[in-house]
């Protein structure tokens, strides 16, 4: 039994190509990489671009927002007013649009980064007791600049 190959559709070269993006793509799992501000991006794009990519790598590590965001959750939500990060990304079949680029998509995973970072420093001020020392007024007037 030969294993399945895919193919990359002309759709989805074009748009890279629009996107001036050099990639190279894998037959045996459909996926395309590239490398963008310096670091490599894999996603599948089996049913691209009616289904979002799937299975998003960046230098070779899986990405997963909900589970980059155990521990941080209630911080991202409370402190920088956000609802859940993998229900609110673009690559979430429900908020999947087929206008959605290449780059929309790495621009998005710098986001989130940024935002799971700073939920983290949040979190070592709070483990370290760094607030309780200060007024409550001051606490919210800081929380009310991370707003994202
Ligand atoms: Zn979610």
């Amino acid at each position: 039994m030969s294993p399945k190959s895919y193919v990359i559709t002309r759709a989805i070269v074009n748009r890279l190509k629009k996107e001036n993006i050099t990639f190279e793509f894998d037959e045996l799992n459909g996926c395309i990489s590239f490398n963008y501000n310096n670091k490599k991006f894999t996603m599948n794009v089996d049913n691209f671009p009616f289904q979002p990519p799937k299975l998003l790598e960046v230098d070779n590590k899986l990405i997963d927002y909900a589970k980059s965001s155990n521990g941080i959750s209630n911080i991202i939500h409370d402190v920088f007013g956000l609802k859940c990060l993998c229900c609110i990304s673009i690559l979430c079949p429900y908020t999947w649009n087929l206008m959605n680029k290449f780059t929309d998509i790495v621009n998005e995973y710098e986001k989130f980064m940024n935002i799971i970072n700073d939920a983290k420093n949040y979190k070592l001020l709070i483990e370290n007791n760094v607030f309780c020392d200060l007024p409550l007024e001051l606490v919210n007037k800081i929380n009310s600049y991370l707003k994202v």
